[in-house]
């Protein structure tokens, strides 16, 4: 089955083609355009290129579409990407309004000009649906509540693909099944050996999710992607009565101080050296304690973060690292597991430090009680499988 996934930017446009089976994928082509306006033009090249490459008869011989949607309004999991999602797309394009409105044309010249291949949604919200309500609701009025504001939590795709990598990297064969078959089965009854995993993904944007037995029991993000962990240009967790004291102090408007925190905050805001952790890292080792802060607030939220799941979930069997940051900077990771001996936690320092750029592994010692992990994201792996499972149960 011929599955391609689009994953689409405010400005960028990429794609990879799967051919997927019942346990095999295997990429066929990956390509993608930068600086776009408008994306009918590239969807166009791109069909043009798989067929030049003898991957494509035609645009019909694609089996289904995956799109990798960010917020619904009363909308999440895997489904058919119709008026529907285009209608909950547009009813949050103001909490996520770099990623919104892209997908919901996407998704309209995909419909436009593929109209008979099958195009399917998977939220970044989806792998949330089943978090207790003690950890979604925030004590706000239900005037507020009833506008959907709540914690959702992102990030779904790679921390699915870490419930599910996870379990077979420790040989836990019940819960790689019971997360595998998640959006279709929902989260089926169990009683095998337990598996929680407190999984970190740290990239340009961060979060930290508690995992039981395959299904998410919460996560540091909340109404949009904008909090929990400091991120590249964005602030994370921030107490709500900061933005009118900076609107009486400061002069600054709603709009502005908006702006101030989703692009002057985050990394970048507190090292005033750069949004990128490398960049951040190398200013702190050359003594920029500005840049050294960074970092530190960094690691202090994710162990904030790693040690509330931690205790909600009564313990862990797994920690796992992803993405730009969790894949390779050792030092952090080194950072956020020190300490943690009496919680039966051992890094082993060779193979932490092996394990970068792209390499999979287990960094905790043998004697950890706890497995440290390093799984390198695969999010569009992740949307080309749960299109297939979504073909195979429609
Ligand atoms: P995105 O979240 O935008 O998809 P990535 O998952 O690729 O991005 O993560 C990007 C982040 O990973 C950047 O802040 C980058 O500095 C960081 N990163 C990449 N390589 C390294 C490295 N060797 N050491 C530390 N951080 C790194």
């Amino acid at each position: 089955m011929k599955i391609l996934v689009a994953n689409l930017g405010s400005t960028s446009f990429k794609y990879r083609l799967f051919d997927m089976g019942d346990t095999e994928a295997t990429l066929l082509a990956k390509g993608g355009f930068e600086r776009v306006s408008e994306y009918t033009a590239c969807i166009g090249e791109m069909l043009a290129t798989l067929k030049a490459d003898g991957h494509l008869a035609s645009g019909d011989d694609l089996d289904a579409v995956g799109f990798k949607t960010v917020l619904g309004k009363d909308l999440s999991g895997c489904v058919e990407a119709d008026d529907r999602v285009l209608a909950a797309l547009d009813g949050f394009k103001e909490v996520a309004p770099a990623h919104n409105p892209a997908y919901a044309e996407g998704i309209r010249c995909f419909k436009e000009k593929l109209p008979a291949v099958t195009r399917v949604a998977l939220f970044e919200t989806a792998f949330f649906q089943w978090v207790d309500p003690a950890a979604t609701v925030y004590a706000i009025p239900q005037s507020w509540r009833e506008l959907g504001i709540r914690r959702y939590g992102f990030h779904g795709a790679s921390h699915k693909f870490i419930a599910e990598r996870s379990a077979e990297l420790v040989g836990n064969d019940a819960v790689f099944e019971r997360a595998r078959g998640l959006y279709v089965d929902g989260p089926s009854d169990y009683s095998g050996d337990p598996l929680r995993v407190i999984s970190c993904h740290l990239g340009g944007s961060s979060s930290v999710v508690g995992i039981r037995n395959g299904v998410a029991i919460g996560s540091s993000m909340g109404f949009s992607p904008q909090s929990g962990l400091p991120q590249n240009n964005r602030v994370g967790d921030l107490d709500s009565m900061a933005i009118p004291y900076v609107n009486k102090m400061l002069g600054l408007s709603m709009e502005e101080a908006e702006r101030q925190l989703n692009k002057e905050s985050g990394l970048l805001g507190l090292s005033g050296v750069s949004n990128d952790a490398r960049d951040v890292r190398e200013a702190a080792a050359e003594g920029n304690k500005d840049a050294q802060l960074a970092v530190d607030v960094l690691i202090d939220s994710i162990r904030h973060w790693a040690g509330s799941f931690y205790f909600k979930m009564g313990g862990a069997e797994v920690i796992s690292f992803t993405a730009g940051i969790g894949e390779n900077d050792a030092n952090l990771r080194a950072k956020v597991c020190a300490g943690l001996e009496d919680l039966g936690v051992v890094i082993d320092p060779a193979a932490n430090d092996a394990t970068v750029r792209g390499k999979e592994g287990i960094i905790s010692a043998p004697e950890s009680k706890i497995k440290v992990c390093v799984i390198p994201a695969n999010e569009e792996l992740v949307i080309a499988r749960e299109v297939y499972r979504f073909k195979q149960s429609h």
